[in-house]
């Protein structure tokens, strides 16, 4: 088993185009370690970034519309018991991850999220038009 740091501090660049160099991530849907030189580049090839996109797509149409009926419709969300399907469908994804995926994480972190629509720190309430 090769052990790959990724992410890592490097140790200190000897040159200046080491410090250049692009360093290695994990691919977020293969996790293979890939070093491009995008630095916001998350994945290893453009066939891996449809398949996360493809699969979260998939995965969340059904996941808008229980959150939705939970958020805005709570006597339906409660008679259907919303938030129970709702851990059903996460546990679901989570068993496929698991398994098909050796584990690894088929979402975004939160920070991840937060980096690309800071506005969804704000207390108030936009609305999105034109998208
Ligand atoms: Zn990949």
């Amino acid at each position: 088993m090769i052990a790959v740091r990724l992410n890592a501090a490097p140790a200190g660049p000897a040159t200046e185009r080491d410090a250049l160099a692009p360093h290695p991530r994990a691919c977020l849907e293969c996790g293979a370690p890939h070093a491009s030189p995008i630095a916001e580049a998350e994945f290893c090839s453009n066939r891996c970034r449809m398949a996360f996109n493809n699969r979260r797509a998939k995965r969340g149409a059904e996941l808008y519309d229980l959150f939705m009926a939970l958020r805005h419709d709570r006597a339906v969300a409660t008679a259907f018991k919303v938030w129970r399907l709702l851990n059903r469908l996460a546990a679901g994804f989570r068993a496929e991850d698991v398994a098909e995926r050796a584990g690894r994480r088929s979402w975004r972190s939160p920070a991840a999220i937060l980096a690309r629509r800071p506005h969804l720190a704000d207390e108030r309430v936009r609305v999105r038009r034109g998208r």
